[in-house]
């Protein structure tokens, strides 16, 4: 059983992402939602401040937390990635502290708003990646590891039993990487 922040932002995308691949999943809203039994956890798109804030107005910021640092398998895509992140270069916040990276949000500048590239994604193939107002990994901590760059920059990392995408995996018909996590992660 996956359990989908259901918060705020592109979580739905990320359901049909698991309907597809036959994995079933509950959406997390509330403290009362995140029970013990889950199997993993994903983080979508959208806005992290506006996320970060309302998992603490819930409750869940601290459960959460202890979760992912007991071995929970997470993977967070975008605004999911930026409250993984143990730094943030250009943003006060620390939410989930649980990846050694630092990453900076908003970080492709106005003409680059949104894009779209294939790039080589390491146990996955070339992928074509959908970016929206994404972050990147600026540092990478010595645990986590680098699966995918675009011009030189890091856009998708794995430590450990976390995975991470700049990216929106679940904005594209092809499920490889929701099913590279339910492989290599969940299971
Ligand atoms: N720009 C957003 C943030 O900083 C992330 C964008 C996204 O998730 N598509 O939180």
């Amino acid at each position: 059983m996956i359990g989908v922040f259901a918060l705020q932002g592109a979580f739905l995308e990320h359901e049909q992402m698991l309907a597809k691949l036959g994995a079933p999943y509950k959406e997390i809203r509330r403290k009362e939602h995140f029970t013990d039994g889950l199997d993993g956890l994903i983080l979508p798109g959208g806005e992290s401040t506006v996320q970060g804030k309302l998992l603490r107005e819930e409750g869940l910021l601290e459960p959460v937390k202890e979760a992912i640092k007991g071995g929970l398998p997470v993977f967070g895509t975008c605004a999911g990635l930026i409250l993984l992140a143990k730094r943030l270069s250009n943003d006060e916040n620390v939410w989930l502290d649980a990846l050694d990276v630092t990453v900076r949000r908003n970080a492709y500048g106005r003409q680059l708003g949104s894009f779209k590239a294939d790039l080589p994604f390491e146990g996955v193939g070339n992928y074509p990646a959908v970016f929206i107002r994404a972050p990147y990994v600026e540092e990478l901590g010595p645990e986590a590891h680098a699966l995918a760059e675009w011009g030189e920059k890091i856009v998708a990392v794995r430590q450990g039993h976390m995975l991470a995408t700049a990216f929106h995996p679940e904005l594209t018909p092809d499920v490889r990487i929701h099913e590279y996590f339910l492989r290599e992660f969940v299971s």
